[in-house]
């Protein structure tokens, strides 16, 4: 029964996550506005805006004009769900979960944003790298996953710096850039919730499965090696590896 709350509970964080997703890279507001059907434009009802359901009933179509609604929406909503049933069951009602519930929507926002726009936006990393430092101050951490605040702090510049010289040294030799200092910003709030130890491996991990994925676009010769690729989902994958290893990486480092 309780994972059934998380999951609701989830999926309409999944929704959230959604309007965020669509309004935030035009600079539109979240909180207010109903939601509006891209292509007719009318005000989509609250019956028709219910996470997951709707879509279904729906058949991936709106009420009013029939234009298909991008299965996107339903993508997200069902991630955000999963990932909250996941994390429940790792950690129970705990702060841990719900720092964990926090940067999942974080993640998945960015992720889809990213991977459209080619841009991270500050409205979320920002809060994200916020309270990744203040929750180092919770007398309830959970200390084997989350570092203390000198680690924390330490990790949230080492992760911040090591992309803004990458983007240096790449602009000297290449004059173009590379990544982004939104990518810069994003490494930090990894080192902020995870500690110095995992920005090494979030590198290593990300840019190992984002070569991975280019493979069979270089050999069909769609892409150049210099073509740009958002590199924020890639953080974020390798930012989840590095956490699915956290057990192994700490005590082989022991
Ligand atoms: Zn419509």
């Amino acid at each position: 029964m309780s994972y059934i709350i998380v999951f609701i509970f989830g999926s309409i964080w999944g929704s959230f996550s959604n309007v965020c997703i669509h309004r935030i890279p035009d600079n539109l507001s979240v909180i207010y506005g109903r939601s509006h059907c891209p292509a007719c434009k009318k005000q989509i009802k609250w019956y028709d805006n219910i996470p997951l359901l709707s879509f279904i009933i729906l058949k991936a179509q709106c009420r009013d004009c029939s234009a298909k609604i991008n299965t996107k929406y339903f993508m997200v909503e069902l991630i955000t769900a999963l990932s909250f049933v996941f994390i429940f069951y790792l950690f129970g009602l705990t702060s841990t979960s719900l720092l964990f519930f926090i940067l999942c929507i974080g993640f998945v926002i960015i992720f889809f944003i990213d991977l459209k726009h080619f841009i991270i936006p500050n409205e979320i990393t920002y809060p994200l790298i916020l309270i990744g430092f203040l929750k180092s101050f919770d007398p309830n951490l959970n200390i084997f996953l989350f570092p203390n605040f000198i680690n924390s702090l330490i990790g949230g510049l080492f992760g911040y710096i090591i992309i803004w010289l990458i983007i240096f040294i790449y602009k000297k030799l290449r004059n173009k850039e590379g990544m982004g200092l939104g990518d810069a910003k994003l490494l930090s709030v990894i080192g902020f919730w995870f500690g110095w130890i995992s920005i090494p491996f979030v590198i290593f991990f990300s840019s190992a499965v984002a070569l991975i994925s280019v493979i069979p676009d270089l050999i069909k010769n769609k892409k150049k090696l210099s073509s740009q690729i958002p590199f924020g989902p890639y953080l974020i994958i390798g930012c989840l590896i590095f956490l699915f290893l956290n057990e192994q990486i700490k005590l082989f480092l022991n």
